[in-house]
């Protein structure tokens, strides 16, 4: 029996991708001519013939079926966060003679009917009109995943209804994806590139996830029903020693990721960096950045890889945003960067940057993109979980800010206030004090952990998005955003002629960098002041997901998404449905689950305890001894069980009510200022007789027990 757990390094290069149909298994599999039309359909978008398409397929199940592949299925990513799939098995009709064949033809490779009807749409699709089709992507490639039923051929595609509207989040991520090659293309075109034929972004996802005792989580409604704690009193120990970051892993954990890799390294994907996180039983886990939307589905494949192993180990992986109170949540960091075809990084600033001018010509257009659309950019990052770590002091604020570093920032000053930058402060030489260690050139910029977007060199680096969530849509909102701003430099420059070329970029780069410096700020993030100065400086500060998403149809962004073919305004309209939705879902399950533990569990735990210290009380009191110390925890206890029971009631009437209400603005506004402060003011009494009540009487693992003991 093999152990995929221990194959050891030096076999890493014969599986890396051995699961995947990839260029190498293409080009050994398909004749030379379907292969070259492929590749064209690949970079250039164009339309395979049915033939071709005919033989691609076959080969595909050829391949997929060697690797012991019964069925296929067309992998999508509908609106639910997820990924979805119907599966089909490859055999066909079955022959006279009883036998049966394998097939995949061209057709069912390129388009799927799943019903649609029960994905989120937003009203784009009323259910009588069910129709919504899968269309494969043939710019990611196709996958085997394996699990308790098999192997299954993935097709990764995007989702589109009858009439061709987005019900996903690989379309508009596609358009947007052409949207800035167009943009940023015709831009490097006018510094003089004639040789790169596009211009792709790149990135990498750094993915933090909190690992628990499965046995344990199983013991918890919360956790079960809405992947976090809804109680639970604060542990004697948290993450004040900071003693967790970067610690040595424990066997388990290690055993665990050594099996997450080989998995993730089997399906193609380049995990790359692993560690301990800030938190206790937080990890984190980070690719090497790839073309986006490969980099979309492999964050995919890395949450659902982190979950499948965790069951196998007898651990839950989890992804909510903020698993505990009190403790650091997760989030994904989303490195961005924008990249030719031939390999040259847009966001490179070069050795001495005052000269690149092309580099800060894109740099001040991204700024002004970010400081023009923050509220949107914002809103990219919104989802439920976020609301509970955005501003939360250990997560970015949710004042969008740009973090530039000393060396930019100060290029960008001198052009303010003179015109021009001569010269580039040095980074300097960093000293490390220890003679062995030879001295490393210091970066131009330091890091700043607190920034919601932060320049790291040759990439940025937007921290905001949530743990749980799909990177699609800020990288949908990113591409957007700085296609728009490349796009009005673009009609400046060639408007100007290019006798006067040189100066246009300066003054253009002079008037971004003085119009949007606003946008800029290196300091402390999770300080207060900064949220008095981000007033002052007229930046929007929206902590509540209900308050984000407005920003998703107001009429800057529909003309925005329009403009570059990302969204029409009918599936702008849908996705601020689908997310009013998704949060009055999301509060209505917590509301209820905290109900049924309160009910089922704490309650009756409670009131045993509050019996057992009577009882301690008299027999004390029998005994002729002092029972003070008993009758006062008694007392208090008491109380707590009283507080409990009337906060029971007002939330469930809160719940009720916000329950009666259609869909939309109005019913999130009421789980957000009805529903949810009702759930604190349950929690607050609970979590006080956690600490008073016998521990061999509280019904659920502590938070001590989930992230200690794993
Ligand atoms: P850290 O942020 O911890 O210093 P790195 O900078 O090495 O770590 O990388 C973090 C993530 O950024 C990784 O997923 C890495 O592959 C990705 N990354 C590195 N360079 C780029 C780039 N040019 N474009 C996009 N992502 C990048
Ligand atoms: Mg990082």
């Amino acid at each position: 029996m093999e152990n995929s757990s221990v194959r050891t390094g030096a076999r890493v290069p014969e599986y890396f991708g051995e699961d995947v149909f990839n260029e190498k298994a293409m080009q050994r599999r398909l004749p030379k001519h379907a292969y070259r039309e492929l590749k064209k359909a690949i970079e250039e978008g164009q339309e395979l013939t049915p033939e071709t398409a005919d033989l691609i397929a076959h080969e595909m199940k050829e391949w997929a079926m060697e690797h012991g592949a019964t069925h296929f299925t067309h992998w999508f990513q509908p609106l639910t966060g997820v990924t979805a799939e119907k599966h089909d098995a490859f055999i066909s009709a079955p022959m006279q003679d009883g036998g049966v064949l394998m097939s995949l033809s061209g057709k069912e490779l390129i388009k799927g009917e799943p019903d649609a009807s029960s994905f989120p749409s937003g009203g784009l699709r009323a259910t009588f009109e069910a129709r919504g089709y899968t269309i494969w992507d043939c710019t990611s490639p196709a996958f085997i995943r394996r699990d308790e039923g098999g192997a299954t051929l993935c097709i990764p595609t995007a989702f589109c209804s009858y009439t061709g509207e987005a019900l996903d989040q690989k379309t508009p991520l596609l358009r947007s994806m052409e949207a800035i090659d167009r943009e940023a293309t015709r831009l490097v075109r006018l510094f003089g590139n004639t040789h790169s034929k596009h211009v792709v972004p790149y990135v990498g996802a750094e993915q933090e996830y909190f690992i628990i005792d499965r046995e344990k989580y199983l013991q918890r409604m919360d956790l079960i029903f809405t992947g976090r704690t809804l109680f639970g009193a604060m542990p004697p120990k948290g993450q004040e020693l900071d003693d967790h970051y970067f610690g040595t892993l424990r066997p388990r954990i290690a055993a665990y990721m050594s099996e997450v890799n080989t998995e993730l390294w089997r399906l193609g994907v380049p995990a790359k960096t692993q560690h301990n996180e800030a938190a206790p039983a937080q990890h984190e886990l980070a690719p090497i950045y790839e073309k986006v939307n490969v980099a979309v589905d492999h964050n995919q494949l890395i949450m659902q890889t982190l979950k499948r192993v965790a069951t196998r180990h007898g651990l839950r992986c989890l992804l909510h945003e903020k698993p505990f109170d009190g403790v650091n949540g997760s989030g994904k960091h989303d490195n961005w960067s924008l990249m030719t075809d031939d390999g040259i990084n847009l966001l490179d600033p070069g050795v001495t940057p005052h000269e690149n001018i092309q580099f800060l010509l894109i740099l001040t257009c991204i700024l002004k993109a970010v400081d023009d659309y923050a509220e949107l950019l914002r809103e990219s990052a919104a989802d439920v979980g976020n609301d509970l770590r955005l501003g939360g002091n250990e997560a970015p604020p949710a004042i969008i800010s740009v973090f530039l570093g000393e060396q930019l920032l100060d290029v960008l000053t001198q052009l303010i206030s003179t015109g021009r930058a001569a010269k580039t402060r040095d980074g300097g030489k960093l000293l490390t004090g220890v003679s062995t260690l030879s001295d490393i050139s210091k970066d131009g910029t330091d890091r700043n952990r607190t920034s919601p977007f932060a320049f790291t060199g040759n990439k940025f680096e937007f921290r905001m998005v949530g743990s749980r969530d799909s990177i699609a849509s800020p990288n949908v909102v990113l591409n957007t955003i700085v296609a728009d701003a490349f796009h009005e430099a673009s009609e400046i420059l060639e408007s100007a002629g290019a006798e006067c070329f040189d100066e246009t970029v300066h003054d253009l780069i002079k008037r971004y960098a003085a119009e949007h410096i606003r946008i800029v700020f290196n300091g402390n993030g999770y300080s207060e002041s900064w949220v008095t100065e981000a007033k002052r400086r007229g930046l929007p500060n929206i902590p509540s997901m209900v308050d984000a998403i407005p920003a998703l149809t107001d009429e800057k962004s529909v003309r925005l998404f329009r403009d570059y073919g990302v969204f029409s305004e009918k599936e702008l309209i849908s996705r601020m449905e689908v997310k009013y939705e998704t949060y009055s879902k999301d509060m209505n399950i917590e509301a209820r689950t905290m109900l049924e533990m309160t009910n089922k569990l704490f309650l009756p735990a409670m009131i045993r305890g509050a019996g057992s210290l009577a009882s301690s009380v008299s027999a004390i009191e029998a005994a002729g001894a002092d029972a003070s110390v008993s009758r006062k925890l008694l007392v208090r206890l008491n109380d707590l069980i009283k507080e409990a029971s009337d906060a029971r009631e007002k939330l469930l009437e809160a719940t009720l009510s916000a329950e009666k209400n259609p869909a939309g603005r109005t019913q999130a506004l009421l789980f957000r200022d009805k529903v949810v402060p009702a759930m604190k003011a349950l929690r607050k009494p609970v979590d006080e007789a956690e600490m008073i009540v016998d521990k061999q009487l509280w019904p659920v693992p502590s938070y001590a027990d989930l992230m200690f003991e794993v």
